[in-house]
């Protein structure tokens, strides 16, 4: 039966929709073909090839090779030609929650006003498309609701993994502290991103009401935050034992766990507990930096908000600008470690929406410039390609079994791909923003080409 998640004999994490797909029973479509030659084919992972090609067949990459090995099989395909091909870029840590400023009432406002920060994300959603971002991972957000309006069509925009919610102990980072504590908890019941939890029960409760909602991933937190106002950014949060019975019910729905973390204290208690990605890393040093690679942990940096926000002192709170000076030199060191000894990374920004029009910094603060990540990442001792494959092949590893087989220019990968004007690996801010992004594809579909951007709805 179309539609039915239980077709086939084994059932996957990554092929199990979060929500029932109602379908009319129908034939199926024909599946599209065709051909994309380069001049240069950056696959994701392992080497780049000249003159490369890949085959696609529907939704899906059917073959990947040179041109010269590719032509004459597929010669009756219709044929594109691009400068440089590359899969669509991952944001690994991303928010859809539009808020104007990263303070308590800004993020209250977009809580409570549901359809205006709808309305706000709705072009953000066509904005990551237009600049080569074909998945995100949401790490709190309305990413939920807004996927399904992906799914359906009525949206254009990339693949979104939400986590729905950020959990943090009352008193943490996910809470709003200046809110009276009735008022917070009236919102945690009508839908709010933030969710507060104390000791092991109401912990497995929290995580299973995201399952409950449709999160791809569970989002802690491993210590303290910067936009949240009485916290510590040093401070660990959440016991060991209340990690690890997170940790242990989101693995029995196959489903990993990304604990935001600053301080040194979190980030080991994190690793430790089992927690897959570590989101931000800011005190992590040469002894985190072993442990993340023994336990096989994936670091997620979000270095543009930071740099964002030093650009821009309004951007925060008072009190989270002056959290913000302390994490931004420390966190600008943890990079360049984690990169020399080798940690795996993954590109993640924590933009949380673009500043309405006529606000001055909407043009710093905005989604589509989030492949400036990647340039950070160069600055910090990657090599152009080492960024490439974070922003991509790197990005599905951090959902764990819930990840699609996707970010890589391959045989059987989600036919996810983008086409530049200029190569990136000469100069990695050619993916910086929209204008050097020629192509885009998603699942198979031209949502871009030259003259023809993502349109804004
Ligand atoms: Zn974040």
């Amino acid at each position: 039966m179309r539609g039915s998640p239980f077709v086939g004999d084994a059932l996957v994490g990554g092929d199990l929709p979060t929500r029932p797909v109602y379908q009319h029973e129908e034939e199926e479509p024909k599946k599209d073909s065709f051909c994309v030659e380069a001049d240069l084919l950056i696959p994701g992972r392992g080497d780049p090839i000249k003159n490369g090609c890949i085959i696609i067949e529907g939704n899906k990459i059917k073959d990947v090779g040179t041109s010269a090995q590719l032509a004459r099989p597929y010669s009756h395909l219709r044929k594109y030609h691009v400068k440089v091909l590359m899969p669509g870029m991952w944001d690994c840590h991303i928010h859809f929650i539009a808020v104007q400023r990263v303070a308590w009432d800004a993020i209250l406002e977009s809580t409570q006003k549901m359809a205006l920060t709808g309305a706000r994300c709705a072009p953000d959603l066509a904005r990551l498309l237009d600049a080569g971002f074909t998945s995100v991972r949401e790490m709190a957000g309305f990413g939920i609701q807004l996927d399904q309006a992906v799914e359906e069509g009525s949206l254009v925009g990339p693949k979104i993994y939400s986590s729905n919610a950020i959990i943090s102990p009352t008193g943490g980072h996910a809470d709003l502290h200046p809110v009276p504590k009735p008022w917070f908890d009236d919102l945690c019941a009508h839908g709010s991103p933030f969710q507060t939890a104390d000791g092991v029960p109401e912990c497995l409760k929290v995580v299973r009401m995201q399952l409950r909602a449709g999160a791809r991933v569970i989002k802690i937190c491993g210590s303290g935050g910067v936009g949240s106002e009485l916290d510590n950014p040093v401070d660990q949060q959440f016991s060991d034992e209340e990690m690890k019975a997170m940790v242990d019910e989101a693995a029995r729905a196959q489903r990993v766990i990304g604990a935001h973390c600053h301080g040194k204290a979190g980030i080991m208690a994190a690793l430790h507990a089992g927690c897959k990605t570590i989101e931000h890393g800011s005190y992590l040093d040469e002894e985190v930096a072993d442990l993340m690679i023994e336990k096989d942990a994936i670091l997620v940096t979000t270095r543009l908000i930071v740099e964002n926000g030093l650009l821009s002192k309004d951007y925060f709170s008072p009190v989270g600008y002056a959290k913000l000076l302390l994490v931004a030199k420390a966190q600008w060191n943890a990079m360049q470690i984690a990169i020399r000894k080798g940690v795996k990374c993954a590109i993640g920004t924590d933009n949380a929406g673009t500043l309405a029009p006529g606000n001055p910094m909407s043009k710093l603060v905005r989604q589509g410039l989030n492949g400036k990540e990647l340039y950070y990442h160069v600055k910090a001792g990657m090599t152009p390609l080492q960024a490439i494959e974070a922003a991509t092949a790197n990005g599905p590893l951090t959902l764990g079994p819930q990840g699609p087989k996707a970010g890589q220019l391959k045989a059987g990968f989600d036919a996810d791909f983008i086409g530049l004007d200029a190569n990136p690996l000469d100069d990695i801010q050619v993916l910086s923003g929209p204008e050097h992004v020629t192509h885009v594809w998603k699942r198979g579909i031209m949502y871009k080409s030259p003259g023809q951007p993502v349109g804004l709805i």
